[in-house]
């Protein structure tokens, strides 16, 4: 039995954990616990924009509001600092932060906020989708939630290959929670992706930028060939990466928050892929204490949860 819980609140650590050296060159520095300042002198257990855009999400789909509803919130945590663990939002991306101003200042419907420039590929988009695929995880029509994949993706980024990137990482995050193992899932999607991905050429076209990830000694992929940037490539490569050389959550995110660059979010990422890869393993309960505001997070995170588990009874 998943515990859809420990999922989230292991992003959110992950998250945390790498707020303190986002940005910060691989091995300056090593990190095994919660600590303060760095690049944005936070408070040890402060979260950033990863969460702040994931808790907007998990509430939408509580409330089963619309996509304007979703955009209105992510407006909220840019222009009012709400969903932030101080009262202050800090670290958006430039592509979340364009597609915000698309919806509040120049009034683009939701699913036309997103940048469609090949140069908009951030990982904005992927860091804050889990809950959509808990969400999903018993539907078992892959066109529908593909559809919805894109469309979530779209709110914020729209090239086809951001899109690609959510494709990839919710059907694996999928087959992970109907309890598959994620080397198994690597082997078959390319096969899946393609034979689902016919009404998507756009889509299926950037694939190829992904291919290193489903190479069979992906795994073997010398630690110095990773990349952790914010391009949502070299995010998904980071994370999978970190997901199939650990043996347990803690393991893995430690991994992803010492690759430099990117920290926080590839920490959060991975930290949702190794709790969906290992059900029976909690993120260490220390790190989850020390969260600053868990107030707010058990507030959007508890019903969430409540209705996932009423779901699927
Ligand atoms: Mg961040």
């Amino acid at each position: 039995m998943y515990n859809l819980k420990n999922i989230l609140y292991a992003a959110v650590v992950g998250d945390a954990l790498g707020v303190p050296v986002e940005f910060k060159k691989r091995d300056t520095y090593y990190i095994d616990k919660m600590t303060s300042g760095g690049t944005w002198e936070q408070k040890p257990g402060s979260w950033s924009d990863d969460t702040s855009f994931t808790l907007p999400l998990m509430e939408n789909l509580v409330e089963h509001g619309d996509y304007d509803q979703l955009m209105q919130k992510f407006e909220n945590y840019m222009f009012r600092n709400q969903y932030t663990p101080d009262g202050e939002a800090f670290g958006i991306g430039q592509g979340c932060a364009k597609a915000i101003r698309n919806w509040s200042i120049n009034h683009y419907p939701a699913l036309k906020c997103g940048d469609p420039s090949v140069y908009a590929n951030g990982n904005g988009a992927l860091m804050r989708l889990a809950p959509l695929a808990i969400h999903l995880r018993k539907v078992g029509k892959t066109a529908q939630r593909l559809e919805l994949t894109r469309n979530y993706t779209c709110l914020t980024h729209r090239h086809p290959r951001s899109v690609m990137a959510s494709f990839i990482y919710l059907e694996i995050l999928h087959f992970l929670l109907n309890g598959e193992h994620l080397t198994e899932i690597l082997k078959k999607l390319p096969n899946h992706l393609e034979s689902n991905l016919q009404d998507y050429s756009e889509e299926w076209n950037e694939f190829t930028e992904f291919a290193d990830i489903f190479q069979p000694k992906f795994k073997q992929t010398n630690r110095q060939d990773i990349k952790s940037t914010g391009y949502v490539v070299d995010t998904l490569q980071a994370c999978l990466w970190c997901a199939l050389n650990a043996t347990s959550v803690d393991e893995a995110v430690l991994l992803a928050v010492n690759l430099g660059d990117d920290t926080d979010t590839i920490a959060s990422i991975t930290a949702t892929l190794a709790s969906c890869m290992y059900p029976n393993d909690q993120i260490n309960p220390r790190w989850v204490e020390q969260l600053r505001n868990k107030t707010l997070l058990d507030s959007i995170i508890d019903p969430f949860v409540q209705m996932e588990l009423k779901n699927s009874d």
